[in-house]
């Protein structure tokens, strides 16, 4: 019996670290065709290639996703290489924390054109193909701190609580519209990723820093639920996951 994965063909940004990594490696294993998104291209290979030794599928394509065409070409490369695109786990993500008073505003910027305007351009990119073939899946990470407000977290938590809003109202819009589009938003909590590397902020980077040392959980935590969500059968959406520590309050 089909797991609903197998032979899927799914693109991940933010792939080449994390909780995309940890999400590719997983699906593969289940039997998905694997699209690895991310800049970093020795990370990406080396992934693909890892995917690949075990009897999975995986290919890479070098993706900005603050770049719209980017996000075109990856999923024009997803059609040519595995004749169609299935889901999009829109994932990639910075998250630069900082009080707003220390004014780091490039960091606002690239935290707006990563982790909301990436999020739009993939969209973009692949809506047109789940529109005409009347399926498709979105799947993103949005975070607690797009549930709840946090100090040092302003301008991240804002890109958060955006992309829970674009992915309510593209549910609600897909059904209306009878496209079958299905979508699921995760909020994760502390997840031992490289995620810490993007604070400058050092008192933001010290509390961060302690924070995952008591709590931090694996990456592999949000890969299942992935796979849960894609695993439904399709008239069946799980839209909305909170997932964090057991320990972590
Ligand atoms: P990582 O830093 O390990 O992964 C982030 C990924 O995003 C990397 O693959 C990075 O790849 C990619 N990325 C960053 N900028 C771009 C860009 N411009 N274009 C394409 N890819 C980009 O952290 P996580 O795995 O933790 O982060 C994944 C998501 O999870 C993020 O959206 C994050 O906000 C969210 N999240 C994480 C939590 C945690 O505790 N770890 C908690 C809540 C949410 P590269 O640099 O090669 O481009």
């Amino acid at each position: 019996m089909s797991n609903n994965i197998e032979n899927k063909v799914v693109l991940i940004t933010g792939a080449s670290s994390g909780i995309g990594q940890s999400t590719a490696e997983l699906l593969a294993k289940k039997g998905a065709k694997i699209v690895l998104a991310a800049r970093r291209e020795s990370r990406l290979k080396e992934l693909a290639d890892k995917i690949n030794k075990a009897g999975g599928q995986a290919i890479y394509q070098v993706t900005d996703v603050t770049n719209p065409e980017d996000s075109k070409k990856l999923v024009q490369y997803a059609k040519e290489k595995f004749g169609k695109v299935d889901a999009i786990f829109l994932n990639a993500g910075i998250m630069p924390s900082s009080p707003l008073s220390a004014l780091h505003v490039e960091e606002w910027e690239s935290m707006v054109d990563i982790n909301l305007k990436g999020v739009l351009n993939g969209l973009a990119a692949v809506l047109p193909e789940f529109t005409a073939q009347k399926s498709g899946h979105v799947i993103t990470t949005s975070s607690v701190a797009g549930l709840k407000a946090y100090p040092n977290g302003g301008v991240y938590g804002a890109t958060k609580w955006a992309v829970r809003e674009l992915m309510e109202v593209l549910r609600m819009e897909s059904a209306q519209e009878g496209t079958n589009i299905r979508t699921a938003t995760i909020y994760p909590a502390a997840i031992n990723t490289e995620l810490l590397n993007t604070i400058t902020d050092t008192e933001a980077a010290k509390g961060m820093a302690a924070l995952y040392e008591q709590y931090g959980i694996s990456p592999e935590a949000i890969a299942r639920i992935v796979a849960f969500a894609l695993e439904q059968p399709a008239d069946v959406n799980v839209s909305e996951f909170t997932v964090g520590p057991t320990s972590q309050p």
